[in-house]
């Protein structure tokens, strides 16, 4: 499969974005440049702009690029040396600081880390010149002034490189198609994500929220959100126990030379906090389940008999991510994750694998996430990254795609996609907008048992090494969760729905007749919410729908004199009056056999 970073898609996006800047300096002279990537479907860049930009100055600019783009000018690409690009950007503060690191090298005219020696470059298309090492279309006639738009028209800013501690530039996405169908079918896509997007829904659905005294990218589950998370451990937790898993339960800090000898410190530095003393030792903030788990299996002597053990925790971690970075539930600074860790020999290593893979299919068929693909991410050969002999990394290449065949799994190989210490497999959901999602990732190691010197004693009463798999299914929960709450829009299969019956009755007076219904709701397991406001019906069932409420019953006298409920789903169709047994019977029913249908 071609890599979007290869493909003509890219240089057109990254070609459109400097006829944006080209647009946006001929509007506003004075306006300082930052950057301008292609990102996943489109583009943006970063501008310090004189004022604030109204949705006129957008449509101007989005018309000046098409004209732009009609008029065929070509990419020309030059190589300069730091002092002349100096001379080129003398005006552009940001330019000069991107030039100044990657004159020191390790650091990319995006302003990120790289390994790459730098060459200095610019490419010019009519006024426009950009500090940029490329890749573009030959000339602007390749880009479809039909299929261009800018997308991002709330206000929507950015710190400069990411730093909350720098000034906020406005940031301007667009995106580009290669036709005009294509740019169509985008557009709605992005207004239904909109109305899809879990902050929003976290938000409607009363399910978390942030407070800036508690701190950013640290969530708080309320208790609509506990319910549904909870729901989503305990599944997890019933099938795995039903696998040969055992729980385990481990600390969230540890010594810092726990993570030396696990190599996760330093190559992990930048992505954690800092280390805090405790009575003279380093301590830090768990960034990482598996050492801790490591020392679970090192704490006794494994013969080969006992082997596999499979132990699983849901194991909170802390990351370090610049401020800029925080998104909702998908980019947070603490999250937990369905972590387990699988202590096996070689000859059984195939085998566990393919029950990981299996297990991960069952789960995301259980959840509705039917639509998937998977990834085997190697090694770099030429990055220096990673620990651990060429001969292992071979082995444990080799049994993933061994495994991965044998499952029948779609999936591509790409290079430079695996973990600092062995390769993995790792599964891509599609949502119910076809976006992609990475979700559950399964890790063969042959590394962290070396460094950690396992041993367990096999038939021939010698010591052995054992290999580890490293899984996670959900990922981090609460991105997970995130993805779970756009999928759905909010409207969760019945078990997973923080309130799945919604008890509307109609008057005051059949308020105590809802009670006694709620409490054989309740009795069934199931949870049940009274509306007793004093709405009117209509209201109270605008309500519900909101709330995405699988099933809503309506209560009024002749439903009492029958010992009825009138059964309304969340589309709106309506059900009819039932037997108040018979709805709590076929409620139970789909929520226990956590059916995706309601009725
Ligand atoms: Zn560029
Ligand atoms: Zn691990």
């Amino acid at each position: 499969m071609e890599r979007y970073q290869d493909s003509q898609l890219y240089r057109i996006r990254h070609s459109t974005a400097h006829v944006m800047a080209q647009a946006v300096l001929e509007k506003f002279p004075e306006a300082k440049i930052a950057i301008g990537p292609p990102i996943e479907d489109g583009f943006y860049y970063d501008f310090d702009l004189p004022r604030a930009l109204t949705d006129e100055d957008l449509a101007e600019i989005e018309q000046r690029m098409r004209a732009i783009i009609k008029e065929g000018h070509e990419f020309v690409r030059k190589e300069v040396s730091a002092a002349e690009a100096r001379a080129l950007f003398h005006d552009q503060p940001h330019k000069i600081e991107l030039i100044d690191g990657l004159e020191q090298g390790g650091i990319d005219e995006y302003g990120e880390k790289t390994d790459e020696a730098v060459v200095i470059s610019t490419y010019t298309q009519d006024t426009f010149e950009d500090l940029c090492r490329g890749p573009h279309v030959a000339n602007t006639s390749e880009i479809n002034p039909d299929a261009i738009s800018i997308t991002f028209k709330a206000p929507a800013g950015a710190y400069w490189r990411g730093d909350e501690n720098r000034e906020m530039l406005t940031r301007i996405y667009g995106t580009a198609w290669e036709s005009a169908e294509q740019l169509e079918e985008y557009l709605e896509l992005l207004e239904e994500a909109k109305k899809r997007d879990h902050r929003k829904i976290g938000q409607d659905l009363g399910l978390f929220t942030f407070s800036t005294e508690v701190g950013k990218g640290l969530p708080l589950w309320k208790p609509n959100g506990a319910v549904l998370r909870d729901a989503l451990e305990r599944y997890l937790r019933d099938v795995q126990l039903g696998r040969g898993y055992v729980p385990i339960n481990t600390p969230h800090i540890a010594r810092v030379a726990l993570y030396e000898r696990s190599g996760h410190y330093p190559y992990y530095k930048d992505s954690q906090y800092s280390p805090f003393d405790v009575e003279g030792d380093l301590f830090m903030l768990k960034p990482m389940n598996c050492p801790h788990h490591i020392h679970i299996y090192k704490d006794d002597l494994h013969s080969y008999r006992d082997l596999p053990l499979r132990v699983a925790e849901f194991g909170t971690v802390y990351r370090y991510e610049k401020s800029g970075e925080l998104h909702g539930l998908t980019r947070v600074r603490g999250f937990t994750q369905d972590d387990a860790h699988i202590f096996c020999t070689p000859e059984q290593l195939e085998d566990e694998f393919i029950a990981v893979i299996d297990l991960v299919e069952f789960i995301f068929n259980g959840l509705g996430l039917s639509d998937y693909r998977a990834r085997v991410g190697i090694r770099d050969p030429e990055s220096d990254k990673y620990v651990g002999s060429d001969d292992n990394w071979e082995k444990a290449a080799a049994a993933i795609i061994a495994a991965a065949e044998k499952r029948n799994l779609t999936f591509t190989v790409e290079e430079g996609e695996a973990a600092f210490y062995g390769p993995k497999l790792d599964f891509v959901v599609r949502d119910a907008l076809k976006r992609e999602w990475q979700i559950s990732t399964i890790q063969v190691d042959y590394n962290l048992p070396e460094r950690f010197e396992l041993e367990y004693i096999g038939a021939d009463n010698e010591r052995h090494q054992p290999i580890m798999i490293h899984r996670a299914l959900y990922g981090s929960l609460e991105r997970f969760i995130a993805v779970l709450i756009e999928h759905y829009a909010g409207a969760f299969p019945a078990w997973l729905h923080p309130t799945q019956v919604w008890l509307i009755p109609i008057a005051d007076r059949h308020l105590e007749y809802a009670e006694d219904v709620t409490a054989q709701l309740e009795a069934a397991g199931l949870r049940a919410h009274i509306d007793n406001s004093q709405n009117r019906m209509g209201g109270k069932i605008a309500i519900a729908t909101q709330q995405k409420v699988p099933w809503m019953l309506i209560m009024g006298d002749r439903d009492i004199k029958n010992g009825a409920v009138s059964v309304r789903l969340r589309s709106g169709e309506d059900l009819g009056a039932m037997p108040v047994a018979d709805f709590v019977a076929k409620a139970q029913e789909i929520v226990e056999s956590k059916s995706l249908e309601l009725a």
